[in-house]
């Protein structure tokens, strides 16, 4: 399987090109022609195999490729920590160069001052801890009916930190109508439980 079977854009196999990469990984193979026909996604699939790539490519591709009506964020990425919202944050930079889409990064232990402006300026994509994303909607600087776009990454870590009901609750504020995509090492009960109630007739990827 080549990147460009997989029906990225010129500019993304232009990007994944300048990252090195020779050939998409499984995970990647599987998921990013899914994820691109808009169909809900349940990856399974452990840090290492590439997993970011194969949500942040086609959710680049979407973007930009979609119309924003309104200056509301269209795409949300829940991440368990700090550490792994800064990371995808970076691969969105990376892989999003050729692309004007504005990110805005919701984590705690910084000042939500920076976070505001680059909310009110407007975004495309929120990469965000499930505790900052609830704080700044529960203060009304963020609006999510216009997220149409939600990936769950790391969903059974966000279990380990008691993060599950944030995630029910948030996908609550999200509209019914959504593509959304869940990753997770392993799928214990309450993790099979969540994407039984929020994903509709999810492509289950296992590598
Ligand atoms: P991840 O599983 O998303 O944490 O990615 C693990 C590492 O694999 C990262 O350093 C990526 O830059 C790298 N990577 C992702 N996709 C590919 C690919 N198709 N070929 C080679 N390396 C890759």
């Amino acid at each position: 399987m080549k990147f460009a079977d997989l029906g990225l854009s010129d500019e993304l196999l232009h990007a994944v090109r300048d990252a090195g990469y020779d050939e998409p990984t499984p995970i990647q193979a599987s998921a990013i022609p899914s994820v691109l026909m808009m169909r809900d996604v349940i990856g399974v699939a452990q840090t290492g195999t590439g997993k970011t790539a194969s949500f942040v490519l086609p959710m680049i591709d979407i973007l930009a490729h979609g119309r924003s009506r309104a200056r509301m964020p269209r795409s949300l990425i829940l991440e368990p920590t700090r550490e792994l919202a800064h990371q995808v944050a970076e691969n969105f930079e990376k892989y999003g160069k050729h692309h004007k889409l504005e990110m805005a990064l919701l984590i705690g232990g910084v000042s939500m001052g920076d976070q505001i402006k680059a909310l009110e300026k407007g975004v495309d994509v929120l990469i965000a801890t499930p505790g900052r994303l609830m704080d700044l909607f529960e203060r009304g600087n963020i609006l999510l009916t216009g997220c149409s776009l939600l990936c769950i990454d790391e969903a059974d870590r966000m279990l380990d930190m008691g993060f599950i009901p944030d995630i029910e609750n948030i996908c609550t504020k999200l509209p019914k109508q959504r593509q959304t995509l869940l990753f997770s090492a392993t799928m214990p009960p309450p993790i099979k439980k969540l994407a039984d109630k929020f994903l509709d007739n999810p492509k289950t990827i296992e590598v």
